[in-house]
């Protein structure tokens, strides 16, 4: 029940002196939150009440996640649409690209064992040379096939990752719409999206969205 009551302990700061705020429920007052000093030591502590509404947080965090959700929206469609789903076709066309070198050199070097080996058998006694002979060549097209599959796994997975980043992107929308439309936020909705909250002595209340979303952000607002 006291987690339910107190969505906001712990992240909600003081403005001012920087002290966590503390929680007031009053039946008959609304439930609020004051600064931590000046609760604890009046005047004395040098700050004021800041008292702040629960109902206003309420507000003002509704209005932060649609702000937040509005703004991924156009940056992930600006990314679906030229950044990353380019960059995923293009990928696509040079691992294609790959694999048909890669299938080549392989041939190539069935052809160099046979050719190896038909010669020794032609030859046997100077089997040491014409292996020899051969070694430059297997060894160049065994280093093209290996050049060539690294190149792969790093498309790949340059692929999987703007992949990802949008599947990310689209789930914590799916949580931002499922939150939007709570009648009340639990600590656990605002721990998700809010990294910290301050309230000033005019009652400015300042919102920091969590760092893990705004990093997830700057990677697609590029
Ligand atoms: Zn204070």
């Amino acid at each position: 029940m006291r987690k339910y009551k107190n969505p906001y302990t712990g992240r909600i700061f003081c403005a001012d002196c920087g002290s966590p705020m503390f929680s007031t429920s009053n039946p008959k007052r609304p439930d609020g939150y004051v600064c931590g000093s000046y609760h604890r030591r009046g005047l004395s502590s040098g700050c004021t009440s800041h008292h702040i509404h629960r109902k206003r947080l309420d507000e003002e965090v509704k209005e932060f996640i649609c702000q937040v959700r509005d703004s991924l929206k156009n940056e992930i469609s600006d990314y679906s649409v030229s950044g990353s789903k380019k960059r995923v076709e293009d990928n696509k066309k040079k691992i294609e690209r790959l694999e048909k070198d890669a299938e080549e050199y392989k041939k190539r070097l069935v052809d160099i064992a046979r050719a190896k080996l038909e010669e020794t058998v032609a030859d046997p006694e100077n089997k040491e040379i014409i292996n020899e002979t051969y070694k430059r060549l297997e060894n160049e097209f065994r280093n093209k096939l290996k050049l060539a599959e690294s190149q792969m796994v790093f498309l790949e997975e340059d692929s999987d990752k703007r992949r990802q980043i949008k599947k990310n992107i689209e789930s914590i929308l799916e949580i931002f719409d499922k939150i939007l439309k709570k009648k009340e936020f639990s600590q656990e909705d605002i721990s998700l999206i809010v990294e910290k909250i301050t309230v000033s002595e005019d009652k400015i209340v300042t919102l920091y969205l969590k760092n893990s979303i705004r990093e997830l952000e700057a990677v697609v607002s590029g």
